[in-house]
This record gives structure tokens, sequence and C-alpha cells, in this order.
């Protein structure tokens, strides 16, 4: 027997009709390139997104079209989060920080028809106009008075086109299964690849983000995104925000400025923001040198990389933020696990709650995890076996954008996140590694991720990566590269002695160097590429 209710698809729409009607008057509030605020609400957003549609509908724009945006966290990057799947067309976030070639690469790639720019990118777009093949045009998101001047051909005014629209559309019907966004994935090695998701699982994953053993928004709450809209969504905040009716706060530009974000946050009475732990290092050196208090800040969301215990230690200590790490990736749109607070988890003493929740936390509902040896046999979840992470669930990747078989599946249909993790019998999950990343000595493993959290306790440590370098006799051995805070000096010594206090003697490495800056991402993370490229020649005597 069949249930007998609706086929009601889950699309984005619906979630921007439930928002406007029910959370209206909530504030949408962000921070421009000039310092200033703008602010408005929710129904003057989605009043803007019909306006938008219209204007897309002018331009030519079709159901299935991959529309670009190359953009900061803003009001009108949220409308186009909406305006451009409300169409039926495909919204393609592009990474500003991505090189000359992956630019190329990933507007060809997803055939984009027009990019959406904020003014500060145009000169970057007309740089590189020429290679791109299937885009008809621009459009700035600026007004009249703002434009920048250019040469590229096509090019409009985003306040312009919505100021010739009434706001009077007539949304199509859409299918759930249909694509609303693209996103690349990193491409730390090869070409980046397009993960392509659909109104189905970004409703979905939103729903569940908004439950309280996930994320857990509320309304009237007060969000600000400072994960960057151009990567996975945003983690799926102005959706899930919207969903919730909670306030969304966006820094523009400003994402990486500790005093900008603090200043943000005092101001909007921001209760909960979520970031990479980068921006919550930048975030925290500001409020110790300006000794900033954080007045309204509950929660931090942490995730995208690993986050050291040192950082959520210092925002409990210091400010009474309860520091929440989250696991997830492109792949899996991206809300994978979450380590929320529980009673009991409050209730242990704290080197025991820390050594909690520096895992990842649990797998979120719709998220079912396994660990894997190279045969493809379960390892156990014991909290110390360590296996290959997969996944599958109804926000996972199955295929890349053009690429016939989506080549990180297991023929038994889970995704290969190329992560290590143990798995403890209550489900929580720690990332060891990146599997090509593991530092395997003497046939043994040493976790990078344990090694760089255990060298970022000590005070004087801002930076630290560890990698895996030949060694004759043991086949490889860690090296660890730090980057000492600013105006501190600290000796190899000094370290080795502080890592004798912190993990097993035979992890130590023998050498530990020191250097200004560690190279980033794209996305903001440590890029292990570029280091063991940087640390080539290195090698250790027998
Ligand atoms: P991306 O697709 O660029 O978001 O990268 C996803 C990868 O980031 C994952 O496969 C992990 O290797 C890493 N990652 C994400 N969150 C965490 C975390 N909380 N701890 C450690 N690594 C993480």
């Amino acid at each position: 027997m069949l249930g007998k209710m609706m086929d009601f698809q889950l699309t984005i729409p619906v979630v921007m009709r439930h928002a406007a009607r029910i959370h209206g008057d909530t504030e949408i509030v962000s921070k421009l390139a000039d310092g200033s605020l703008h602010r408005y609400r929710y129904a003057d957003a989605f009043k803007r997104a019909a306006k938008l549609a219209g204007a897309l509908e002018k331009l030519g724009v079709k159901q299935g079209d991959v529309i670009g945006t190359l953009a900061w966290n803003s009001y009108r990057h949220f409308e186009l989060y909406y305006g451009i799947p409300g169409v039926g067309a495909v919204c393609h976030t592009i990474n500003p920080r991505l090189s000359d070639e992956q630019f190329d690469f990933v507007l060809n790639d997803a055939e984009d028809q027009w990019v959406f720019v904020d003014a500060d990118f145009l000169p970057l777009m007309s740089r590189l106009a020429d290679k791109f093949k299937t885009v008809k045009g621009y459009v700035v998101l600026c007004d009249e008075e703002a434009m920048p001047a250019h040469e590229l051909p096509n090019v409009y005014c985003y306040e312009t086109l919505l100021a010739e629209q009434s706001g009077e559309f007539d949304w199509p019907e859409l299918e759930e299964n249909q694509a609303c966004g693209i996103c690349y994935t990193s491409g730390t090695t090869g070409n980046p690849k397009g993960v392509v998701y659909s109104h189905r699982s970004t409703v979905l994953i939103s729903l569940t983000a908004n439950t309280s053993s996930s994320v857990g928004m509320l309304p009237e709450d007060s969000l600000l995104a400072v994960v960057p809209m151009f990567h996975v969504n945003a983690w799926n905040i102005p959706y899930a925000g919207a969903m919730a009716g909670a306030k969304m706060v966006f820094p523009g530009r400003f994402m990486g400025d500790g005093q900008a974000l603090a200043e943000l946050m005092n101001a909007e009475r921001v209760r909960f923001a979520s970031g990479v732990p980068t921006v919550w290092l930048a975030l925290l050196q500001y409020l110790r040198e300006s000794n900033t208090k954080l007045e309204t800040v509950e929660r931090l969301m942490v995730g995208g990389a690993a986050t050291p215990l040192a950082l959520m230690q210092a925002f409990e200590e210091e400010q009474g933020i309860f520091m929440q790490q989250g696991w997830g990736m492109t792949e899996t749109s991206p809300l994978g696990t979450m380590n929320m607070p529980t009673p009991s988890m409050m209730a242990m003493e704290k080197d025991e709650q820390f050594a909690l929740r520096k895992t990842v936390g649990r797998p979120t509902f719709g998220i079912e995890v396994r660990i894997v040896d190279d045969a493809l046999n379960e390892m156990p979840w014991d909290g110390k076996s360590p296996g290959s992470f997969q996944v599958r669930g109804p926000w996972v990747c199955s295929q890349y954008l053009g690429i016939e078989k989506a080549d990180a599946h297991t023929e038994d249909g889970w995704f290969d996140t190329g992560d290590i993790a143990v798995i403890d019998s209550k489900g929580y999950v720690s990332i060891t590694d990146r599997s090509k990343d593991v530092i395997k000595s003497g046939g043994e493993w040493i976790s990078s991720a344990d090694l760089e959290n255990a060298v970022m306790a000590h005070d004087k440590v801002l930076e630290a990566a560890a990698i895996g370098v030949y060694h004759p006799k043991w086949s490889e051995r860690p090296l660890l590269i730090v980057v000492s805070k600013p105006g501190e000096e600290v000796s190899e010594q000094e370290l080795k002695d502080f890592l004798e206090t912190q993990v097993t003697r035979w992890w130590i490495p023998e050498s530990i160097l020191f250097t200004t800056e560690l190279p980033h991402t794209a996305t903001g993370k440590i890029s292990k590429k570029d280091l063991r490229e940087q640390y080539r020649d290195f090698s250790y005597e027998g």
C-alpha cells in the first residue's frame, strides 16, 4: 500500500514563501564594503528576489541554466540564493580565492551563462573573460553610482535591472530533484570537481540543521554567517536561518577581520555564529589584544578543518562561549557530524568534557557513517581503530558534474570521504587525517591532526602543520612546521619538551621548523600539498 500523503515538492521557493509570510519582519543586516550597515527585512528580501527573477527572465535565463555568483556574504548574495533557484536556474557560487586556471576551469566546466559579481571582482573577471566559453555577460552587485569602469561587453547594474521590475513574479512549479546549486571542491588534487545540490537535498539538510541535536536555530535568534556564501551554501545558514525565522547578519568582505566581527557581534546581539577555525583564531587574537568581551554570543560553530582544542578552551575560559565542532565537506552539503552539548557531556569534569568536544561529534540524523579497512571490512567503533571514513545519505553527492561515475564511490554505494577516522562506542567521530596526509612511521599511524593540536596548545604557537617526510629507517617520520604568535619566540627544544607532556614519545618529530606563514587553500585550510612541495628537499638522516 502506498501512503496517501500529498506529493509536495521540497523546493527553495517553499522556504522563501514560509519566511516571507511567517517571518517577514525579521531583519537581515549586512556590512557593506564601505563599512556601513545595510538593513532590511525578509519580506523586502523576497520582494527583491522576485524582482531578480523578473530580471533573469529578461536576460533570457531558462530553467537549468547555470548562473555564477562571485560575491561576499551580503543581502544581495542572499537574494541570489533564492532568485536563481526560484526560476529553476542553478546558482554556482564561485570562490574568489581560486587561481586563474581554476577560475577558467570551473566557469567552463559548469557552463555558466551569466555571472553576478561584487564590484571589486569585476577587474578579475575582465582579466579572465577571454577564457570563458559560455558566459554571456555580467551583472554587477551595486547601484548605478557605484558601477566600476570596465571594458567588458554585456555588463549590467544589478540595482538598475531590479528597478525595472515590479516585484510581481509568477514563480514556476519546480521538481524537488532539480538542481539548485553547484559548488566546486577545493581541488587539493587535480581539478576541482562540481558538486550539484538539489532543491530536495538543500531543504532536507536545512531542516536537519534546525533540529536541536544539530545546529538548532531559533526564531528571533541572531546569526552571523562568517562562513563564506561562496563555499557550500554558507553551510546552509541562509536557508536554515530563514526556515527558523532567525535574524541574519552578513559580514561582507570583513570575514577575516577580528575587530569588524567583534563589533558586528556586539552591535547586532549575535547569539550564534559559524566559521572555519582560522577566522575564530583571528577573532580571538583581536579580543585578547583589545580586551573586548563578546556580550551576547553563546555558541560558535566551527568546522571545515581540524579545530585546535586550545581555541575551544580559550573561547570558553576567556569569553564563556561554547565552541561546537562539526565535520562536513562540499560533497556532503556539508553537514555530516555535529558535536552538540548534551546533559551528560556538560556534567563531565572539564578534561573529560574537552576530550569529547575535540571530536567532530556524532552523525546528524540522515547521515549514516562507517569506517572500513582497504578491503571494505568494517572497523569496530572502539575509539581507537582507524579506518576510511565513509558516509551516505540524502544530501551526499552521488556523482560529480560531468563525470559519469563518481569515482570516490564504493561498489556498495558509500561515499569515501578521503578522511581517516576513529569512532567511539557512542558514535563520536574523530578525524585523524586525510588519507593522503597520514604519516606512517615504521608501519604505525601518527595522526597529523592530533600532533598539530598538541603543539597548538602551547601559548606561543599560532598555527602548526605536520607532514610526513622520508626517513631511511622508519620510511616516514613527522615534520612539524610552526608559526609562532606575533612578538613571541619559542625554541625547537621548548616545543619538543612540551610535546612530551602531550603525546606519546615516538610521535615527537625529530625536527620542528619555524616559518612566518603557512600556505592556505582557497577555502582557508592549510594546504598540505603546497607544504609538502615547499619542504620537498627536507629529509631525515638515518
Ligand atoms: P571541503 O570540501 O573543502 O569543505 O573539505 C572537506 C574536508 O575538510 C573534509 O573531508 C575534512 O578533511 C576536512 N574537515 C572538515 N571539517 C573538519 C573537522 N571538523 N575536523 C577535521 N577536518 C575537517
